[in-house]
């Protein structure tokens, strides 16, 4: 297993009703990416998508993929604004998942997106203080 120093929050930035196969689609085809940005994807039900084993990298942050595992929710805009969205159901699952890592990655560092100084909003919550207790 490769060196996970961060478990990296993320949000689609898409409308909460978008298809795991149209993001899918739009890495593939629009960014000509060959691995997926996220590890894992949860939709507005709160199902969890797998779109890569933790073992290989995805391209979810430039410069921190070698040793990020990268966690998203479907959302997180409201049209350009960023808003936190999230429903309960993918909180819930978030919150689950993240747990999980941690146990598996005592030494990972859990933050979103932007805190690794990405000039984005995303996840659209603060990651850091809402688990810092994990
Ligand atoms: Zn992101």
């Amino acid at each position: 297993m490769r060196e996970i120093k961060y478990i990296v929050c993320h949000c689609t930035a898409t409308p909460q009703t978008t298809t795991v196969k149209s993001i899918q689609n739009h890495w593939k085809n629009n960014l000509g990416w060959k691995s997926p940005g996220y590890h894992r994807l949860i939709d507005a039900s709160g199902k969890i998508h797998v779109l890569s084993n933790y073992a290989l990298p995805t391209n979810g942050a430039a410069g921190f993929n070698t040793v990020s595992i990268h966690v998203s929710y479907i959302g997180g805009v409201d049209g350009k604004k960023a808003v936190d969205n999230r429903t309960p159901e993918q909180k819930s699952t978030m919150l689950q998942l993240i747990t999980e890592l941690k146990a598996q990655f005592p030494n990972a560092k859990i933050l979103g997106h932007r805190d690794l100084g990405a000039k984005k909003a995303c996840p659209s919550f603060d990651a850091i203080a809402e688990y810092k207790n994990l």
